[in-house]
């Protein structure tokens, strides 16, 4: 009896382990399964297109007046200018700069963010990097290459969008925290280095808590997307179900050629919603989605007429004001407040869905109330259902292995009289020569 003692404590090391491994899996199915449950519900698009307000002209005139200010390089007085100007102008907004060392610069990310007094804590966050780049790389000209760009499309473009709306978001009447990112130094980086781009994503999402991460359903980058003969595809690191919500956004504003927009027109041919059509980019998305917040980014890489993949002005001189449009300004400055005013950014449980519905539909008064103390409520029987399933899984699973276990060791031990094991020990050894 003695003798088998060192085998079963290896066993049981064994079995515990087993348990264990399989109580990690069981929880972490569980926790996925609890997220899938959750799912992007907005309203159809074109019952709230005619309340668009995001002003285009204003937005076109933020992309002079930012290229005015110099070139925006981490550190430079233009870029402290730049983000005075953004603090001082969004009064609703609560801003916060953090700066952070890299390579030869000291950074600052600039983050604001609105929060209404009914806010559900659910984030939606737009990001544009409000840099410049440093070198016109990829000028014709090799005379200019060595000199910085003024990146009118490449950096002011998407930081026009995101103060236009900064402007209108506080009278949208929604119920969730929007942030806007300006993230610095995501355009210093070096050809072919990937880790020495996005340095300010990069920078904030690594400082950020769990329980704030958690709190983002969508996190929206935006770049490049003034041109005037704009086109954009889905990118690499996205996440598939953010963004699937962006082609009944983009047909109901007619960017989808062969979907008829709200007005009954077929749509241009800007967004091809075609997933087998995704280009490879490398930007401010990338960290959030390795970080496993759903992140996706609108970005038109084909910069100027019949331009080639990262070719056209892209990282050249020739980035200025008047390659940007004020239309294409518009077409994603409504996306973005489309998809705010649909709420299709936000998560909503699918199980509770329907009597959110039914308790918002019923009252008029503190229905936002109910329905959040009603979602409360129906999580928590959803725990404790889940945790009753899990531990009797648990112990069903643990009843199994014990019989499999003693049916192994009797199989063991028929073994051990026919072969040796190399793992015994010497005391081992000894026991079982005396017993034989
Ligand atoms: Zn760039």
């Amino acid at each position: 009896m003695l003798i088998v003692k060192p085998h079963d404590n290896n066993l049981k090391l064994r079995v515990i382990s087993s348990v264990f491994i399989v109580f990690i899996l069981m929880l972490s199915t569980t926790i996925s399964s609890n997220n899938s449950q959750q799912i992007y519900l907005g309203s159809d698009p074109c019952d709230s297109i005619s309340e668009l307000q995001f002003n285009a002209t204003k937005a076109n005139q933020s992309v002079s007046w930012q290229t005015s200010l110099g070139y925006r390089l981490p550190g430079s007085d233009a870029s402290a200018e730049l983000r005075q100007s953004v603090t001082e102008n969004l009064t609703e907004w609560s801003f916060t700069e953090s700066s952070h060392q890299r390579a030869n610069f000291t950074l600052t990310n600039l983050v604001g963010t609105y929060s209404p007094d009914n806010t559900t804590g659910q984030n939606v966050i737009f990001v544009a990097h409000y840099d410049s780049r440093y070198i016109a790389d990829r000028d014709a000209d090799e005379s200019k290459r060595n000199q910085p760009i003024l990146g009118a499309n490449d950096g002011a473009s998407g930081v026009a969008v995101l103060i236009e709306l900064g402007r209108i978001i506080p009278s949208l009447q929604i119920n969730h925290d929007v942030t806007l990112f300006f993230t610095d130094a995501e355009d210093q980086g070096q050809p072919y280095k990937a880790n020495t781009w996005s340095y300010g994503a990069d920078a904030w999402v690594s400082n950020l808590t769990n329980d704030y991460k958690a709190n983002i359903s969508a996190y929206i980058v935006i770049d490049m997307i003034g041109d005037i003969y704009l086109d954009f595809t889905r990118v690499t690191s996205t996440s598939d179900r953010l963004w699937e919500t962006i082609t009944p956004i983009t047909a109901a504003l007619g960017m989808i050629d062969g979907e008829l927009d709200c007005n009954g027109n077929n749509g241009q041919d800007i967004y091809n919603p075609d997933p087998n059509d995704e280009r490879g980019v490398i930007d401010d998305h990338v960290a959030a989605h390795n970080a496993g917040i759903p992140a996706i980014n609108f970005i038109d890489i084909n910069y100027g007429e019949n331009a080639p993949s990262f070719g056209g002005h892209w990282h050249t001189q020739n980035d200025t004001a008047d390659k940007v449009s004020s239309q294409s300004l518009n077409y994603i400055g409504s996306i973005l407040e489309l998809g705010l005013r649909t709420s299709a950014w936000n998560l909503v449980d699918d199980i509770t869905n329907k009597e959110n519905i039914n308790n918002t539909e019923s009252s008029n008064t503190n229905s936002d109330n109910s329905a959040n103390s009603d979602y409360g409520y129906k999580k928590y029987i959803s725990l404790l259902i889940v945790i009753s399933v899990f531990g009797f899984s648990v112990f069903g699973l643990v009843v199994l292995i014990f019989g499999l276990i003693t049916k192994q060791k009797e199989d063991l031990h028929s073994d051990k009289d026919s072969e040796q094991d190399e793992s015994n020990s010497w005391w081992e050894n000894q026991i079982k020569n005396n017993m034989n």
